[in-house]
């Protein structure tokens, strides 16, 4: 154990502690050395995530997206969230746009009619959602998964898959 003095990338000086075999302590001495300060690193990294969650914010009110509730802090990262989440916001029109046309074999077609009105209105809840809470909350879920948690397209979904076995079980009577 030694103290070392690290001018590091961004120009600052450290004293710092650095441990493990003697033959080691100056490969990580020069590695420290070849990186930011702490203090300017988490000065950068926070710098970075505020100019995201700005980006994210313009491209958000660009598609028509409601303004975010919630604490500032909250606000900021559900901005980048939100973004991610929709992976981006043209992701989620595809899929409003692939829903529209989309039919599944064996299902009926009235089934099918409410299934793509449930799945484009859990859609537009979404996309409506204000809440920076919310979007935090489901921060690892994907745009699909949140619309498929929606109750009634949960239930559309089960009425199709009980129909497809139906038309399945007549192919083999017929
Ligand atoms: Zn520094």
């Amino acid at each position: 154990m030694a103290r070392y003095e690290i001018i590091h990338a961004c120009g600052h000086a450290e004293n710092t502690q650095i441990y493990g075999p003697m033959r080691e302590r100056q490969g990580k001495a020069d590695w420290l050395a070849s990186r930011d300060c702490a203090e300017c690193y988490q000065r950068k990294l926070q710098q970075q995530r505020a100019e995201a969650s700005t980006r994210a914010a313009a491209q958000s009110a660009a598609a028509g997206l409601p303004a975010l509730s919630g604490s500032d802090k909250q606000i900021a990262w559900a901005e980048t969230l939100r973004c991610d989440n929709l992976r981006g916001i043209p992701n989620m029109l595809r899929l409003r746009e692939r829903v529209q046309t989309h039919d599944i074999p064996g299902a009926r077609a009235e089934t099918m009619t409410a299934l793509r009105t449930a799945t484009l209105d859990a859609i537009d809840a979404l996309m409506r959602r204000a809440s920076a809470h919310e979007w935090i909350e489901t921060r690892s879920s994907e745009p699909f998964d949140l619309v498929s948690k929606s109750p009634e397209v949960a239930r559309l979904m089960n009425v199709v898959r009980a129909e497809i076995k139906g038309s399945k079980q007549q192919e083999v009577i017929a």
